[in-house]
């Protein structure tokens, strides 16, 4: 193996490490939590070898990202998730690419999907984007607003409500982040308990690199991992994350 292999392989070990343990302090069983490689800035060949060194899932913030990199993992057998936010311009053709879009956060966005997925005769997972820090530049749904507009989207038969996903506050402290989880969990019981007919609230995408073992706590059902993984990126987050810096996405 080359030191790029190596160097990649055994994050990605010492993330699955990171998992299982805070599994354990927990009580739950690691099987309940995946690991979603978040590759945007990330060129083919490391995704590569993080695929070949075992992972099944990996998402993209930005559609053009997903086009320039899939030609070349053809033959790895991997799944896609959508995770950045998602204009409604770029929806036909990254349904080309993803089994899952969790960053559903508007009825203009729930529309043009329905509309999309009819003309290809196909549904779609979707997770509800929330924003649970509250803060302006994010996106995603205000909390009190998740419950109304996920009964609506129940009655789009395109689209396979399976739960939840937030970013929370941006802090290196974990323990600052924490609310934000505490708040998507909450959602998710009280949309478990409405019981809408249709809706799964199984899946809680929440957690990143330095927050990872708080979100497991919290319950998160999949974590999102970029940094810890693939080093720094170049970008600042917010180049990504917030609203007036990627409108043209
Ligand atoms: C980049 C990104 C992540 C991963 O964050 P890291 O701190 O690099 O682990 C998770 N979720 C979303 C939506 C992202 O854009």
């Amino acid at each position: 193996m080359d030191n790029e292999e190596n160097r990649i392989t055994t994050r990605i070990n010492a993330i699955h490490q990171r998992m299982r343990n805070a599994c354990a302090a927990c009580n739950r069983d690691p099987a309940t939590v995946r690991l979603l490689l978040a590759t945007k800035t990330v060129p083919a060949d490391k995704i590569r070898i993080a695929i070949q060194s075992g992972s099944t899932l990996t998402g993209e913030n930005k559609v053009q990202e997903f086009r320039e990199k899939i030609p070349a993992l053809r033959d790895l057998d991997y799944e896609r998730h959508y995770i950045g936010h998602l204009q409604t311009n770029k929806v036909k053709e990254v349904l080309q690419y993803v089994s899952c879009i969790q960053s559903v956060d508007r009825m203009a966005l729930v529309q043009e999907l329905d509309k999309r997925l009819l003309a290809a005769g196909r549904s779609l997972d979707v997770l509800v984007q929330v924003n649970t820090s509250y803060e302006p530049s994010k996106f995603g749904l205000e909390p009190e607003a998740v419950p109304g507009f996920i009964q609506q989207v129940a009655h789009y038969d395109t689209l396979n409500v399976k739960g939840l996903m937030t970013i929370g506050l941006f802090d290196a402290d974990a323990e600052k982040v924490r609310p934000s989880f505490l708040l998507l969990k909450k959602l998710q019981d009280q949309l478990t308990d409405l019981g809408i007919n249709r809706v799964s609230m199984k899946e809680l995408s929440m957690g990143v690199s330095g927050d990872l073992e708080t979100a497991i706590e919290e319950g998160a059902t999949i974590i999102r991992v970029g940094t810890a993984v693939f080093g720094q990126r170049i970008y600042p987050d917010q180049f990504y994350w917030n609203e007036n810096t990627n409108s043209k996405s």
